[in-house]
């Protein structure tokens, strides 16, 4: 008996997903031909897809406007009223168009066709009434509406009220094979009813329960058909709840596996020679608390027996250099290889020369690898590697190349990680049987939503102090009428003793443009800065490798005053006299550029100064991030209007994550509190339920299973 039922319920179950997961091509007035287009232009292959396939907003149809309001601005407006005529005009030589005068009494409006016409201007009655729908657009000075959808008002009244009624976005190419958005509303008003009993609900029934969630059928209902707007917003919390849950119980759970699973290296502090020499003998400061903590966080996961799999928030200018070197120490003391992977060539000379200054003496060998190193180098550098004799290897990609080969690779630090793709990344760890230590660094502070959602399965530390005596950089915006008074500044600056970086926006290494701009500039300010007296020094992204590097060491020593330079020396870059950062169309970089620009002052104790140079007018977009920059020198709060001026997508591409989640209805910029509440609520799942074994859980491994459908699988690492 048992055994029957569970096959007929099997049965019963699987027809039931059957249904949902038909072809479109046979939902009545499909076919083929419409089914391709779709597929193609919607991503839509059956009705399930076509049930997920949300309004993207929904008009109040109990409203009417009445025609002396209507104005091009309005969105769709419905209006009831008579023809009093109708004309056919030719436009061009075998075109022509229908206009129809309309009036509600308080004036009359044109109403225009294109194609139907013969149809229409048989079957408009010029007696009734009726009722129109549609966008108002000006066309030569008037109002009118051009293909309205259209009813009489004796059959209108005789269907269904809607007062939602659903809009749905449509594009130019479905639109010519007449599928827009009144098509996706006939074909779901048909769809729905048949769905009852046979939408397969997709979060178990105790979550619904204790929170508070509509069925996924009536959901679904409720988005293409609200009742009232209570009802919508229920749905659309429903879908919202689900899309993020599901993605933080996925993080939580990773999480959970890896501190549960994956092995690490045992480092034995008993074992701190080095480190404790470099930190008592090379170190001239003292380091800040938050620095001591990270560094205590760091040393608790070396020590655990598991993997380190740790990022490192700290602003710029907030010393992660430091905690970098003394982690990579640790891996050193006992006995590993450590190195350091940053995204420029340039970065990775300044940590090189840096680092190798703060190891002198110490007896730890430390060697530079780029894509430039010589091949007689890179020989001497793969034997030390492979003997093990060479104990830090600092680089840019070249570390990540398969012919670079570790005896014991222990500890990866990888700096400004924001610039490597997860899979860059990956090789990273492979470069070991068992993974090292991995530590990554970024100086782009992630809102906490948004790391919560891509970073969540890492541990995270923050460094949220900034060494002692460093005043706040002011922050200065001009337009070009200025320039000659920035040049007095500078000039000023540089009587002080102290340098000046010049920054051209090259947004493309290829825009020849973006070139001939630091061109113009640089050539500008060697007349303006004439030597003997100044000497500028200049560096872009097209120059070869060493002489960039004579360019940044004639800046890092001060035998040049002013750096002109583009964007390559956004990332790292840290030469402490430099007071004055002048950054050239200020307007045509990102919030978190300019914010990473501006931390390349202010590292010293001197007062510093940051100079957005703009055009006189700007648009509203370019004004806000112009202003957040000069009223803000919090990285955090820089970066949550970063977000919300751009949206996520843009923040961090789905690549970066690994992940590939796509959001129907949540948003990470503004759903931070409920991204908070579900994740909490996976915690509590995974703490009474840890490999999600319970019955009742089932649903969401499911979930998880679907979610995990489309990642890539780089191992270990989020
Ligand atoms: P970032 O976090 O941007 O990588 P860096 O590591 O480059 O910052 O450090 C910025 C500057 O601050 C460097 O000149 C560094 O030597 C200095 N610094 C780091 N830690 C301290 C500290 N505790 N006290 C004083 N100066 C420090
Ligand atoms: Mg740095």
């Amino acid at each position: 008996m048992a055994k029957l039922e569970k096959i007929f319920g099997y049965l019963s179950r699987s027809m039931i997903a059957d249904y949902l997961d038909t072809d479109i091509t046979y939902m009545k007035g499909v076919g083929p031909k419409r089914a391709e287009i779709f597929k193609k232009e919607f991503g839509i292959r059956t009705f399930r897809d076509l049930l997920y396939y949300f309004p993207y907003r929904y008009v109040d149809r109990s409203r009417f406007y009445s025609v002396d309001e209507l104005n091009k601005d309005l969105p769709y407006v419905q209006l009831k009223g008579k023809f009093i005529s109708l004309e056919l005009q030719k436009i061009g030589a075998n075109k022509k168009k229908l206009v129809g005068t309309f009036t509600d009494n308080t004036g009359v409006v044109e109403v225009v066709w294109f194609q139907g016409i013969d149809w229409i201007s048989k079957s408009v009655n010029r007696d009734k009434t009726y009722i129109l729908f549609g966008k108002p657009s000006e066309f030569s000075g008037r109002i009118n509406i051009v293909h309205p959808e259209m009813e009489e008002l004796s059959k209108w009244q005789s269907k269904p009220q809607v007062t939602l009624a659903p809009q749905y976005s449509t594009t130019e190419q479905s639109k010519s094979s007449y599928i827009n958005s009144k098509t996706f509303q006939m074909l779901l008003a048909s769809l729905i009813p048949n769905i009852h009993g046979r939408v397969l609900e997709t979060l178990p029934h105790y979550i619904i329960e204790k929170y508070k969630l509509l069925s996924l059928e009536n959901t679904l209902c409720q988005l293409h058909f609200p009742e009232n707007t209570e009802m919508l917003r229920q749905a659309q919390y429903r879908i919202k709840f689900e899309e993020l849950f599901v993605i933080q119980l996925n993080i939580q759970k990773a999480k959970l596996h890896r501190h549960s699973t994956v092995r690490g290296f045992v480092f034995d502090r008993s074992k701190d020679n080095y480190l404790k020499e470099c930190f008592h003998k090379k170190i001239p400061f003292k380091m800040t608390g938050a620095q001591t903590r990270v560094l205590q966080e760091i040393r608790a996961d070396v020590c655990s027996g598991r993997q380190m799999n740790r990022l490192l928030q700290g602003d710029v200018g907030s010393g992660k250099t430091l905690v970098a070197l003394l982690t990579m120490l640790m891996a050193v003391d006992n006995g590993y290889q450590a190195c350091l992977m940053v995204p420029t060539e340039v970065l990775a000379q300044q940590h090189y020369r840096s680092l190798s200054k703060m190891l002198d003496g110490i007896g730890v060998s430390i060697r530079l690898l780029t894509g430039s190193t010589k091949q007689r180098e890179r020989t001497e550098i793969d034997r030390g590697l492979r003997d093990g004799s060479l104990n830090i290897l600092v680089g840019t990609h070249a570390l990540i190349e398969e012919t670079v080969v570790f005896k014991n690779l222990g500890m990866a630090v990888i700096d400004e990680q924001h610039r490597f793709g997860v899979e860059q990344r990956a090789k990273l760890w492979k470069k070991n049987e068992l993974a090292p230590h991995i530590l990554v660094m970024t100086a782009t502070p992630i809102p906490r939503t948004l790391a919560m959602t891509l970073y969540g399965d890492l541990d995270v530390s923050v460094i949220d102090e900034l060494p002692k005596g460093r005043s706040k950089i002011i922050t200065r915006h001009f337009t070009d009428a200025y320039r000659l008074k920035v040049y007095g500044f500078m000039r000023k600056q540089i009587e002080e003793g102290h340098q000046v970086y010049v920054v051209y926006p090259l947004i493309s290494e290829s825009e020849n443009t973006d070139l001939k701009d630091l061109e113009d500039g640089y050539d500008r300010i060697t007349r303006e800065f004439p030597i003997p007296q100044y000497h500028v020094a200049v560096v872009h992204g097209r120059m070869k490798p060493d002489q960039k590097e004579l360019g940044m060491s004639l800046f890092e020593r001060n035998n040049a005053q002013i750096m002109v330079a583009t964007t390559v020396i956004e990332v790292g870059v840290d030469v402490p006299n430099a007071t004055v950062m002048v950054i050239e169309s200020a307007e045509r970089f990102g919030l978190s550029q300019l914010h990473q620009l501006r931390g390349r002052v202010g590292r010293g104790s001197a007062q510093s100064y940051c100079i957005l140079m703009t055009k006189p007018n700007l648009s509203e977009n370019a004004y806000s991030r112009i202003s957040t920059m000069v009223n803000s020198t919090d990285g955090f709060e820089i970066s949550e209007t970063d977000l919300k001026l751009r949206g996520p997508g843009d923040m961090e591409g789905k690549q970066q994550s690994g992940f590939a989640f796509d959001l129907k209805m949540a948003s990470l910029s503004q759903d931070g509190q409920l991204i908070q509440y579900v994740r909490d609520i996976a915690n509590e799942i995974l703490d009474a339920d840890p490999a999600l074994e319970k019955q009742e859980n089932q649903l969401l491994v499911k979930a998880l299973k679907e979610l995990n459908k489309n990642k890539i699988n780089y191992g270990s690492i989020s």
